[in-house]
């Protein structure tokens, strides 16, 4: 094997070089373009090479690209920090700046911890989670990810398998039909509560609709208002993991607004710079703030990078470029035409089991079987084949764990909200044929 220099997802695999990227497509060395159907990893949420956002980037780095927070604030930082707060469901959120996702979901565990601290509860340290989750990369974020996969090689640094029940409706984890429902799923939130102890719990971690570990998965009816009233009656803080459903994705500007719940605190990354800086944040609900400022008054965490105002401007220009041009109602409009294409789609190709999501965050889960949803064998890898061979055409899309515990199939759909309904056309041939010819290696 030739010796390179850059680690790749894959070492072995070939990538093509990318030259530049415009509005959702990208381009790559010899001229290629590529339909940016994933956004990237569902973030370049504005698309790509939008002037207003290099124009505010240059005119901050003009000023100045970083300062240490434990010497300076920014006016950047404050006016994200408000502007964040204004946006968030119900308001009075305080903001605490990261890089990545990851950081943002840690982050969130560890002030949950805090706040308990702050009060005594020393034995309120534990964060729970749902199986089929996917909160992050580094330990602590992994240690709260159900996602098998990527958990696999750390299991002895990491917590117990993340063991609430996924809110999944296409496999119920208890066999249960829409008319039958009646959110087990939630319930099962309180029957670990019990198990372990409301006294060792200190949060309740969730994606509002789940995305790496699943493939846009939507809760039933009735769930997100079931778990936010157990967690207010066992004394438990409410995580929402924002990172790939917040900032306009879902058709509102955060995904916990569909259901009209508040988190304690919410984790931010992704779509909040839309891919133009690595900026990401933990959103603190002012109530959570208070026994911090009344006990130590120092939250217990920080980067180098936190809350630098190059970040903090090109999220700003980033949210101003989103209310100019209504990308809100736009991932609404835009997502429900997209999602008929994927389910007429759906209705001429038996491969595809289950068409979901919400907005522009959309997921289709493959099955050997409509009738039984029986799995592919993980030996096919249709997953790997499909989003290599809509790449090979020129179409980017994420691939997910879709299955319970991540042995099926799936793929995400959550082109930039600018994406016009043209591109949404050609985004449906492209995938229509790609599925097709999948369809065919596979299911003969
Ligand atoms: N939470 C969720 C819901 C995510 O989708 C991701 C990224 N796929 C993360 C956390 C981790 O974010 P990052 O990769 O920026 O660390």
């Amino acid at each position: 094997m030739t010796r390179e220099h850059l680690i790749k997802p894959l070492l072995s695999a070939h990538y093509p070089k990318i030259d530049y990227g415009k509005g959702v497509f990208l381009y790559d060395e010899h001229g290629k373009a590529y339909l940016d159907a994933s956004s990237g990893a569902v973030t370049a949420g504005i698309g790509h090479g939008v002037q207003e956002v290099i124009d505010a980037m240059l005119a901050q780095a003009q000023k100045v690209s970083f300062v240490y927070r434990s010497q300076f604030t920014s006016e950047p930082a404050e006016r994200l920090a408000k502007r964040l707060s204004d946006l968030a469901p119900g308001h009075d959120y305080w903001s605490f700046f990261v890089n990545s996702g990851s950081e943002a979901t840690e982050t969130a565990m560890k002030i949950a911890i805090q706040y308990w601290q702050e009060q005594g509860r020393l034995g309120k340290n534990k964060v729970i989670s749902r199986r089929m989750s996917y909160h992050g990369i580094t330990l602590g974020a992994l240690s709260m990810s159900g996602h098998v996969t990527r958990r696999r090689r750390f299991i002895p640094l990491l917590e117990e398998l993340p063991i609430v029940a996924a809110p999944y409706c296409y496999r119920c984890p208890y066999q249960l039909s829409a008319a039958s429902c009646g959110q087990s799923c939630a319930d099962d939130l309180e029957t670990n509560i019990k198990r372990i102890g409301a006294d060792h719990i200190a949060a309740f971690i969730a994606e509002p609709i789940i995305g790496a570990a699943g493939g846009a998965v939507v809760p039933p009816a009735g769930y997100y208002e079931r778990i936010k009233a157990i967690c207010e009656q066992y004394d438990i803080l409410f995580i929402a993991d924002e990172v790939m459903t917040g900032i306009a994705r879902t058709g509102t500007m955060f995904g916990m607004e569909h259901w009209g719940v508040e988190p304690d605190l919410i984790a931010l990354g992704k779509g909040l710079s839309a891919g133009y800086t690595p900026i990401a944040a933990t959103l603190v609900k002012d109530r959570v703030m208070e026994p911090i400022l009344a006990g130590s008054q120092i939250v217990m965490s920080g980067h180098t990078f936190s809350a630098n105002p190059q970040s903090a401007a090109t999220a700003l220009a980033v949210l101003d470029y989103i209310a100019a041009r209504q990308l809100v109602d736009a991932a609404e409009e835009k997502g429900r035409y997209l999602r008929q294409k994927l389910e007429r789609i759906a209705a001429n190709r038996a491969i595809i089991g289950d068409v979901r999501g919400k907005g522009l965050l959309l997921g289709l889960e493959f099955v050997a079987d409509r009738a039984s949803k029986r799995i592919f064998p993980v030996s096919l890898g249709v997953t790997t084949r499909l989003v290599e061979r809509a790449q090979s055409k020129g179409l980017l899309v994420y691939p997910a764990a879709g299955g319970v515990d991540g042995e099926g199939d799936a793929v995400i759909v959550a082109p930039p909200l600018v994406i016009t309904t043209e591109e949404i056309d050609l985004l449906a041939s492209l995938l229509e044929e790609s599925i097709a010819e999948v369809m065919g290696e596979v299911m003969g």
